[in-house]
């Protein structure tokens, strides 16, 4: 693991055990970073690591906060208050963690595809 990977685990997990099961592919996906993510193939492929927006980096923060692409789903699933609240808090809320999946499944679904910008 990378100490980036590390810093970010940490930021999640404060002061939990990091080898915690929430038994969930998708979750996994958001609390290894080693999922579909564009950054992560970046570092290996030397891939854009922008988000297919174009606007940004495609990290986990900016797709769950930030990305246009997955607007109506923070709207739907996320409480009002998402900014004030960390992944792990979203992860432990039942209608989020939908919103996040659903996130997840399309940000892995697209990878698995070949799906890159073209414009
Ligand atoms: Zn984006």
């Amino acid at each position: 693991m990378s100490s980036s990977n590390s810093r970010f685990l940490y930021g999640i997990f404060p002061e939990v055990n990091m080898k915690r099961c929430h038994g969930d592919f998708l979750i996994n996906q958001i609390l290894t970073t080693h999922g579909c993510y564009p950054v992560h193939p970046h570092r290996i492929f030397g891939k854009s690591a922008d988000c297919e927006y174009g606007r940004d980096q495609g990290t986990v923060s900016h797709y769950v906060y930030e990305c246009q692409i997955y607007r109506e789903v923070r709207q739907k699933y996320f409480p009002k208050n998402l900014f004030q609240l960390g992944i792990l808090e979203l992860i432990l809320n039942t209608r989020a963690k939908i919103g996040l999946k659903i996130i997840i499944q399309d940000i892995l679904t697209k990878s698995l595809a070949g799906v890159e910008s073209s414009s």
